[in-house]
């Protein structure tokens, strides 16, 4: 007869401690289960109350861009990378017989069919206030797949594709690494150097990836050091450890397409958006205009607000991405897209504006947009940038009846004629606090120069500044409604307001 290992004890002793553990563990994963399930942003949608007043006046472009020669040579209206098999148009552009073109149409993207993006404005909106550069709203997307996942066609050809017909000025190869079963490691550099190739002075190509987990969503990862998939990661948290490892903390990551899965949309994706302070400054963004169309109109989780404003009331300062997400040969035809403003078009710059948040999502393919606002003793603060609200004085003298003053301002170029500003709505901690509604005709912020329109203009602002100084963070962003049933969008990045405790430092 066999001598047993343990005595018998032991044993009984060990498998009760392995029973407890389970079923600690199990209750454990039921709370967390339940809790999820039940969670609510803090802000809820609120009847819309207007608490600031704007303003709006045409702008020309010749002051917008404080051109100083007007001939046309000078300006760089046309892209010449982009197909000819029409004459170049004139100013700003003519619309080129559609079906004579390369475009792909996509019912989701409304007006992608239309070929309007010969037309570049690369002079810059002066944002940045008098005698300072202005920036320039470089156009481009950093979510799409080639054959390397489920797309087709190599990563070379897709940045060349971006760059020659889709017309824009910056793109990132995001393919699935769930696909690269042997030696992701590799595969990765190879993107990498492929990336590297592709990148010009016009042009700058980013590697990038797409966490793609079947239960907690898709992240799409710029500038990380190597890959992490669903297979490697498959819990939320080794994902997000494995973002916070040192040689990552230059990565950008964001939330793409919220509740494409919408299986466990309700319960799992990105586990609801919970905060993680560490990776605040990482998580640059979610998509706001997508395809798929579960992002622009708009709930989030909770079935109140947009996503946007659920990620931002969690506390994560998430810009607003416009994402192509290509899957077939068209990688940047369709319109959706960011505008990153910067000065210079190159990657250093690039990544600076896209870690400050100063972008906006449009899927206008031609709007060039600008959003700040500031305090009345503060400076122009562009969007995505952080804006620290001074503790109220509590003065005995009867200073209080000062009217502190936040102002904004949101400056527009759209050169298609088809895409008339319609409304404009500012939003403050997820409520709208203003409308402006255009319904004029001739457009009020239209102008003609030759033969076509193109609509210009400054939309400024203000309300009280005591709505944001209590000393709580506070968040305010702007978006567009354009053309034909509001059918074209635009949305600015958050500007936070930042309460008096200082944040901590990085
Ligand atoms: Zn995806
Ligand atoms: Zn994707």
């Amino acid at each position: 007869m066999k001598k047993a290992l343990l005595p018998r004890s032991t044993t009984l002793v060990l498998a009760l401690v392995l029973a407890l553990c389970t079923l600690l563990y199990a209750s454990w994963k039921t709370v967390h289960f339940i809790w999820l399930s039940h969670r609510e942003t803090i802000n809820e949608r609120q009847p819309f109350q207007p608490i600031m007043v704007a303003r709006w006046r045409k702008l020309d472009w010749r002051e917008v861009l404080n051109v100083p020669d007007r001939s046309k040579k000078e300006l760089p209206w046309f892209d010449t990378r982009l197909p000819t098999n029409n004459e170049p148009p004139d100013f700003p552009y003519q619309r080129g017989p559609i079906g004579n073109s390369w475009f792909a149409s996509s019912p989701y993207d409304p007006g992608s069919f239309l070929p309007n993006s010969r037309f570049k404005w690369k002079r810059g909106l002066a944002i940045t206030g008098p005698g300072s550069e202005p920036m320039i709203g470089w156009h481009g997307t950093l979510h799409s797949h080639t054959g390397w996942s489920d797309g087709a066609a190599t990563p070379q050809e897709a940045y060349g594709f971006a760059r020659d017909r889709g017309g824009l000025d910056f793109f990132a190869v995001t393919d699935h690494p769930e696909f690269w079963l042997f030696n992701p490691g590799r595969t990765w550099d190879q993107l990498k150097e492929i990336a590297a190739m592709a990148n010009r002075p016009d042009f700058v190509a980013l590697p990038g990836f797409e966490y793609s987990s079947p239960i907690f969503g898709h992240y799409t990862v710029i500038g990380s050091d190597g890959v992490c998939s669903a297979i490697k990661c498959p819990e939320l948290s080794d994902f997000y450890r494995w973002l916070l490892l040192p040689k990552n903390r230059d990565a950008l990551v964001a939330f793409a397409h919220p509740l494409v899965q919408r299986d466990n949309a309700g319960r799992f994706e990105f586990a609801q958006m919970g905060f993680v302070p560490a990776l605040e400054k990482q998580m640059f963004g979610v998509e706001v205009i997508h395809w798929s169309g579960h992002d622009r109109f708009h709930f989030g989780f909770s079935g109140r607000q947009p996503f946007i404003d659920e990620a931002m009331a969690q506390g994560w300062h998430t810009g607003a991405l416009g994402s192509q997400d290509n899957h077939s040969l068209n990688w940047g035809l369709a319109n959706a897209r960011i505008g990153v403003l910067s000065k210079n078009l190159d990657r250093p710059s690039l990544i600076e504006a896209l870690r400050a948040r100063r972008f906006y999502a449009t899927s206008s393919r031609d709007l060039e947009m600008a959003f700040d606002a500031k305090t009345s003793t503060g400076t122009w603060t562009p969007m995505g940038g952080i804006i620290q609200i001074p503790r109220p004085q509590k003065t005995k003298a009867k200073s209080t009846d000062v009217k502190l003053m936040i102002e904004t301002r949101l400056r527009l170029f759209e050169p298609d004629q088809y895409n008339a500003p319609r409304r404009i709505e500012w939003i403050l901690d997820g409520r709208v606090i203003s409308r402006l509604d255009f319904e004029g005709l001739p457009h009020e912020l239209a102008s003609t120069e030759d033969t076509a329109n193109y609509y210009s203009g400054e939309i400024t602002g203000a309300f009280s500044e005591r709505l944001v100084s209590d000393g709580e963070r506070h968040y305010l962003y702007a978006r567009m409604f354009m053309g034909d049933d509001f059918a074209t969008y635009a949305q600015s990045s958050p500007i936070i307001f930042s309460g008096h405790h200082s944040p901590s430092k990085p």
